[in-house]
């Protein structure tokens, strides 16, 4: 049975990252970019104004100078306009430094008296002046492949022109929930009966990676049923069920996969909870086999699943985002096998504190809800003390913004 570790590298080891594809500016948000974007002109354009005011010589700027103020030159504006000895513009924010000026004067450090100006103080030269090409340089690489798209690299590509940008593509993934217990969300609730949570929450997750979902809905407890769903499941690029997995159970996931093709990788990983996480592959789709538990199928896509869809679009880093934290209480385990608590985060000056988030069985999904992260109690220990360091893998990258929030 592979570690927590060792089935990641595996799954990673099978994952390939996709095609590229062109896509519109805004829908290149969260994607990874497939080519480096180099500037096709300076940035700013022509030399312009940092403020309002007048654009001068500065030669000209002697203490007792009267100049006189010879025209005006507006941001978009492109005026042959220049300035003489002796003479100054008005110029605003954003618009071209004119010809012959060589630095601007804020109105408020100056005073008008009719077409005339005198300066209150000194002025440098190119002060208040954005110089072309200052911020970028025309075929400067500015954004390199393989980056995270975020708002400041779509209002770079936007200022360069560009309505569309050059992206890995979104693994499409298809979700399927199995068993006879399960009740479509939605349909009146059935003492007894099971509402299919799972297919909802891990098209959350999958929707926050950011790839494209296919909800298979429900397959029945019969190999007809699990035969249709799963074919169409293996379309995907990733393909996700929940249930039926369990040791022991009538394992009508493993074998119909099996039937099908698709080579199990392994059958369980030495982790709680999720231990009885399967992973396959069929050609280019990997398959993902998670428990029934809705706690443990979460963990698990965390800390499996999320990994391989982000190397599939791209992403360089995969893994969850790991902090150190002392643990606040005492928890005890099973030796052999890591323990993956569910806590809660709080700063404390310069460390993190990390407290268990409720009760840690894997039913408890208010647990889960609480929880800013999930501490790794190593394998080989049978308890981890108040105090002692541990590694937590933070489950959004929203907690301490949510901290804030409260
Ligand atoms: P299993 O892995 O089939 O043994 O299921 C373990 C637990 O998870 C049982 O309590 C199931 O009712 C529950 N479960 C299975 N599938 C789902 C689902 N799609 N949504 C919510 N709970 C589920
Ligand atoms: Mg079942």
């Amino acid at each position: 049975m592979p570690t927590l570790e060792e089935a990641r590298r595996l799954i990673l080891s099978h994952t390939i990252t996709l095609g590229t594809e062109s896509v519109e500016l805004l829908d290149s948000l969260s994607l990874v970019t497939a080519e480096d974007i180099i500037a096709p002109w300076n940035m700013p354009q022509c030399d312009n104004s940092a403020m309002d005011g007048y654009a001068v010589r500065t030669a000209d700027c002697t203490p007792a100078a009267r100049l006189r103020i010879t025209g005006t030159n507006t941001a978009g504006v492109l005026s042959n306009i220049s300035v003489e000895p002796g003479c100054v513009i008005k110029i605003m924010t954003g618009a071209r430094i004119p010809a012959g000026a060589d630095a601007v004067v804020p109105f408020e450090d100056a005073e008008m008296h009719g077409e005339f100006v005198t300066l209150k103080s000194p002025v440098g030269h190119h002060q208040n002046v954005r110089l072309a090409g200052s911020d970028v340089h025309r075929d400067e690489p500015v954004i390199p492949a393989g980056t995270v798209v975020r708002a400041p690299e779509i209002s770079m590509m936007a200022s360069f022109s560009m309505s569309c940008a050059t992206v890995f593509r979104r693994p499409r993934v298809a979700i399927l929930s199995t068993g006879d217990e399960l009740l479509e969300l939605g349909l009146p609730a059935v003492p007894g009966r099971v509402i299919d949570s799972n297919g909802i929450s891990l098209a959350a997750m999958v929707k926050e990676c950011g790839a494209n979902i296919q909800m298979l809905g429900i397959a029945r407890d019969t190999v007809t049923s699990h035969l249709e769903k799963m074919t169409s499941g293996l379309q995907a690029d990733i393909f996700i069920t929940s249930a039926g997995v369990s040791v022991g159970e009538h394992d009508l996931v493993r074998q119909v996969l099996t039937d099908l093709g698709v080579s199990l990788e392994f059958h369980s990983v030495d982790v709680r909870p999720g231990g009885p996480t399967t992973f396959g592959v069929k050609g280019n789709c990997l398959v993902f086999c998670l428990p029934g538990n809705p706690v443990a199928s979460m963990i698990i896509f965390s800390e499996l699943v999320k990994p391989a869809i982000l190397k599939a679009m791209g992403y360089r880093r995969v893994l969850p985002p790991a902090v150190r934290a002392i643990l606040q209480e005492n928890a005890s385990k099973r030796p052999g096998r890591i323990k993956l608590l569910r806590v809660r985060l709080e700063s404390s000056g310069d460390i993190l504190l990390a407290f268990s988030s409720g009760e840690q069985t894997t039913g408890m999904l208010k647990t889960l809800l609480r929880a800013d992260g999930l501490a790794v109690l190593p394998a080989e220990r049978s308890a981890v003390c108040a105090g002692e360091e541990v590694e937590v893998h933070v489950l959004s990258s929203n907690v301490l913004m949510q901290q804030e929030a409260m």
